[in-house]
């Protein structure tokens, strides 16, 4: 399928790199694809980002049947711009799509599409270190019917923003809250998929965790309430004397591909790396923790607050094994240092 170009005729002017953020400022054009029971997906096409029309009753609004993937495209010094593991987000939506009933998008046309929205906006990937430009395809239900069942229309959008560093303070640690009552997911429930319900039940908790100084929640399991899960938008790592452990894929949390790519360097050097069950009592006992996902790459923690105690990881400094997998796989990303892992896929020549 050909994608059609017709780009705005206006381009509006980038922002100064110090002042990006995370995920405000959208670029001029978006990708745009249409679904219905008849026809399948249709007509992919580059279009100016503008508001969506959509009629009060379309069903993403009613009953959440949505599903979204995250990835960054990185400037590498000599100008030249990558996608970091585009076509393992391209499989997480598929994976997410068929929870939700989401008619799965070809992954040819699926990495087509991100090649060309990034070529189209490829004045908008800065280059200012610790910058990038953040991707955010996802598919919404647009069929109009106050009914419950899985929608015959949809929309597959593309948008992009440039961003800078995720955390203001730069790579500092930070101070998570260990979630007692509520909870994120549950096996058997969407926990698995990147879908914006997962998102919806966790903004209580992470209001509360915000008001008392604390950057994210730190989720346990479902039923017994006491096994990790994940924190807020990120896996989570744990350093135990010379174990690297992270909780197993158990169908209630989000298999990140930046935790996936943690996996594969540690391995890659030889260390001890457990996926499996981790008590939260545990936590008293590690010597380094960090967070992984695609915004923040690698996200050290300092402290955490369970049940009113107070842990405090390495003196609340980054650890060494922490700073050295932020330095090789950011490494990796803005194309600093050879990818052996093959991970890294041009947008341009
Ligand atoms: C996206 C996401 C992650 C991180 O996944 P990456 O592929 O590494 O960006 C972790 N947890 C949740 C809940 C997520 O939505």
């Amino acid at each position: 399928m050909q994608i059609t170009i017709a780009r705005a005729k206006v381009n509006r002017p980038k922002p100064a790199p110090a002042s990006l953020g995370f995920g405000r400022i959208f670029t001029d054009n978006m990708f745009i694809m249409d679904y219905t029971t008849e026809k399948g997906w249709y007509d992919p096409r580059i279009v100016p980002y503008a508001p969506f029309s959509l009629e009060p009753a379309a069903m993403v609004f009613h009953y959440a049947q949505e599903v979204f993937e995250g990835l960054k495209a990185y400037r590498r010094e000599d100008g030249k711009v990558q996608l970091f593991r585009p076509t393992a987000n391209i499989k997480r939506m598929r994976d997410s799509c068929e929870r939700l009933c989401i008619p799965p998008v070809d992954d040819a046309i699926y990495l087509d599409a991100l090649k060309t929205l990034v070529e189209t906006e490829i004045d908008w990937v800065p280059s200012a270190p610790d910058t990038s430009l953040y991707l955010r395809p996802f598919i919404i239900a647009t069929e109009p019917h106050v009914g419950v069942h899985a929608s015959n229309r949809y929309i597959f959008a593309i948008i992009a923003s440039p961003v800078g560093a995720y955390y203001a303070e730069g790579l500092n640690p930070v101070k998570i809250y260990v979630e007692a009552k509520d909870v994120r997911a549950v096996k058997g429930g969407m926990g698995f998929a990147k879908t914006g319900g997962n998102y919806a039940a966790t903004l209580k908790a992470g209001e509360t965790a915000g008001q008392n100084g604390f950057s994210q929640v730190l989720w346990l399991d479902g039923v017994q309430r006491k096994y990790i899960e994940e924190v807020g938008s990120m896996n989570v790592f744990f350093k135990f004397g010379d174990e690297v452990a992270t909780p197993a894929l158990q169908g209630s949390i989000l298999p990140g591909v930046t935790r996936d790519s943690c996996l594969k360097i540690l391995r890659s050097w030889n260390m001890t790396v457990n996926e499996r069950t981790i008590d939260v009592d545990e936590l008293k006992n590690c010597s380094e923790a960090w967070g992984s996902g695609t915004a923040a790459v690698i996200s050290p923690i300092g402290e955490i607050v369970y049940n009113g105690s107070r842990i405090i990881i390495n003196e609340g400094k980054i650890g060494e094994t922490t700073q050295k997998l932020y330095d090789y796989l950011t490494g990796i990303q803005w194309g600093k240092i050879p990818d052996p892992f093959g991970w890294t896929e041009p947008v341009n020549s």
